[in-house]
């Protein structure tokens, strides 16, 4: 059977947009590990997944952006306008 990767689950389960901004072009989403993939916890799960824009997908590897895990957003205090 063949098996969904990461990224179909992922952007499957938040309807193919962005959980941040809700971009609807798949092409420009990823599948972000909220635990990275290098943590032994960062499993490629749907629940440690989340769909995410390029830019929002920079952003949150950058630590511009968060989630807690409250499945809260936060944003870098010094970068709120
Ligand atoms: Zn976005």
């Amino acid at each position: 059977m063949h098996q969904k990767s990461f990224r179909e689950r992922v952007l499957e389960a938040y309807r193919e947009q962005c959980a941040f901004c809700r971009l609807k072009h798949a092409e420009l989403l990823d599948a972000a590990h909220i635990i990275p993939d290098s943590d032994e916890l960062g499993e490629p799960t749907v629940s440690n997944g989340l769909s995410l824009c390029k830019i929002h997908h920079a952003a949150f590897d950058s630590n511009f952006i968060g989630v807690r895990p409250d499945f809260r957003i936060i944003v870098r205090e010094d970068i709120r306008w």
